[in-house]
């Protein structure tokens, strides 16, 4: 899972390089906006994307709230190796960009990673669930600092392994994060989002679910009844579908931060 070599670098002219930045800035801010739009980000969490010709290096915004970035300015070339910044004078960074750094090096198909506190998704990672989940306690080391922020390469690294299972070798688009939040991933920026915001919207509908089948109103004989999941043979066929469909949604949720004040997109 080595990553992309720089010979391998597809060829491009100057202006085609600059072409496709431009391009990534603008989605980049757009998607910055629409995670604080959708409550997936407040002024804590992020969204990074891999350079569109330098496969060892990814964007980021600079130490700012997601819905203030405005500008190419606001935004940080990192290496993908250690998370340093590619020019030294870059302003400072998120603490926890070794999420993302440790991600794009172990999974080279992976373009745009997500890390979220969402109070929605929250009560899952400190309940238990079927989803995999990071629980940096059993990797701190004598000295770290025990404040659940992935502060170094070595925890990423440490949560970088739960995006692949032992069983299939897929990667898993979510992973939760005890007591902290989330991390989604995708293959560009569009994809990430999609799969962040219903992260969010799915766990808010299973609450629901979980509190009806604990009613009174739907108790059978004193027992709460079952939830009715996905069954496992819809869920490749459900996959597929949201992997050709995200683009509907995308479209709407641009238009919606273009339409809102609060968000300035100069790209
Ligand atoms: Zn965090």
């Amino acid at each position: 899972m080595a990553a992309q070599n720089s010979d391998t670098y597809p060829t491009m002219s100057m202006s085609d390089t600059q072409t496709a930045l431009d391009s990534i800035y603008r989605t980049l801010i757009s998607g910055c906006h629409i995670l604080h739009y959708h409550r997936i980000l407040d002024a804590y969490g992020h969204l990074s994307v891999r350079h569109p010709t330098r496969s060892d290096v990814f964007l980021m915004p600079k130490n700012m709230a997601p819905a203030t970035v405005s500008s190419p300015a606001d935004i940080v070339q990192y290496h993908v190796e250690d998370a340093s910044p590619v020019i030294s004078s870059s302003p400072p960074g998120y603490v926890e960009r070794f999420i993302h750094s440790a991600i794009y090096k172990n999974y080279p198909e992976v373009q745009s990673v997500v890390h979220s506190h969402s109070p929605e998704v929250l009560p899952y990672t400190i309940t238990g669930s079927s989803v995999p989940t990071f629980d940096i306690a059993n990797f701190y080391h004598e000295g770290d600092i025990q404040d659940l922020l992935v502060r170094n390469g070595r925890l990423g690294e440490n949560l970088s392994g739960y995006f692949s299972t032992d069983s299939t070798q897929c990667l898993q688009p979510v992973v939760l994060m005890r007591g902290h939040g989330f991390t989604a991933v995708g293959k560009g920026i569009e994809e990430s989002i999609f799969r962040a915001i219903y992260t969010a919207q799915n766990a808010s509908t299973q609450t629901t679910a979980l509190a009806l089948s604990s009613s009174a109103g739907v108790r059978k004989n004193g027992v709460a009844s079952e939830l009715h999941y996905l069954n496992q043979s819809e869920i490749s066929p459900t996959t597929e579908m949201t992997e050709w469909s995200f683009m509907r949604p995308w479209r709407l949720w641009v238009r919606e931060v273009d339409a809102e004040g609060l968000y300035v997109n100069l790209a």
